[in-house]
């Protein structure tokens, strides 16, 4: 498979058509960004280890049954996935307090939430990804009742999947980010799965092995990712 035209640069990935109109190549960057891009940096080998963790566990999903864009690796940065329209709302969900949710209600991060919390955030970096809800996001057209319904139920079923996976593997699984997409007018989970995008935490020490390190200059950024492809690849 053959990378032809560029069709999107993000934050932490790029996209590139191919002679298949349905398949993509997803790249992944070592760039980092926290705090809307106003801090910014690389991470040594984070594309490679990014790249490595979503294969894994895209393919832990698919095998519980949750559809993903995920075709297969190609290489250390790239993975072949299939075309999707994104829809523009990013899902969270939080089994401890953390993060957004911390500053939000004035909580103190640590706290075990009783029930997982799911929240959305509509993609747009200039507002900031504001927090919505089922509302507007029904009320705006952003995705009809359908496919919020897929969309919420798959992502609980993502957490139970990866609560456990990581559990097995020495983590705790705090928080994530998920994004979907529509592929043939059905909804799959696209984007990545890493320690950008999840908070994980060992189990032992609730040392943070995931990007705070990086948004919070905690040091042994590097080292932390790299823990984190051991444990789940072992
Ligand atoms: N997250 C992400 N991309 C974003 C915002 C959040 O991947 O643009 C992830 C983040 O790494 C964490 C979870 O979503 O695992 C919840 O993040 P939160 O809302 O607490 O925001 P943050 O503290 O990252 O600003």
């Amino acid at each position: 498979m053959e990378k032809l035209k560029q069709i999107y640069e993000g934050k932490a990935k790029r996209l590139y058509e191919t002679d298949d109109p349905d398949l993509l190549i997803q790249e992944f960057k070592d760039d980092a960004t926290a705090f809307d891009a106003t801090k910014r940096g690389t991470i040594v080998n984070k594309g490679i280890i990014n790249n490595k963790l979503s294969e894994k566990l895209f393919i832990l999903l698919t095998d519980k049954g949750i559809p993903t864009h995920f075709v297969k690796r190609l290489n250390d940065r790239e993975m072949l996935v299939k075309r999707v329209q994104i829809v523009p709302v990013e899902v969270t969900i939080r089994n401890i307090v953390a993060g957004g949710m911390a500053k939000l209600l004035g909580l103190e991060e640590g706290i075990v939430l009783k029930d997982a919390v799911l929240e959305y955030h509509y993609k747009e970096d200039k507002l900031h990804d504001p927090l919505i809800n089922e509302y507007h996001i029904k009320a705006l057209k952003i995705a009809t009742d359908k496919e919020l319904d897929t969309i919420k139920k798959y992502s609980f079923m993502v957490n139970e999947a990866l609560k456990a996976f990581f559990n097995s593997k020495g983590l705790t699984l705090v928080d994530f980010k998920l994004e979907f997409g529509r592929n043939k007018n059905k909804i799959i989970l696209a984007d990545e799965i890493s320690p950008d995008t999840c908070r994980l935490w060992d189990k032992e020490t609730n040392e943070k092995l995931d990007k705070d390190r990086f948004r919070r200059d905690l040091g042994g950024v590097e080292e932390a990712y790299q823990e984190v492809l051991r444990r789940v690849l072992e």
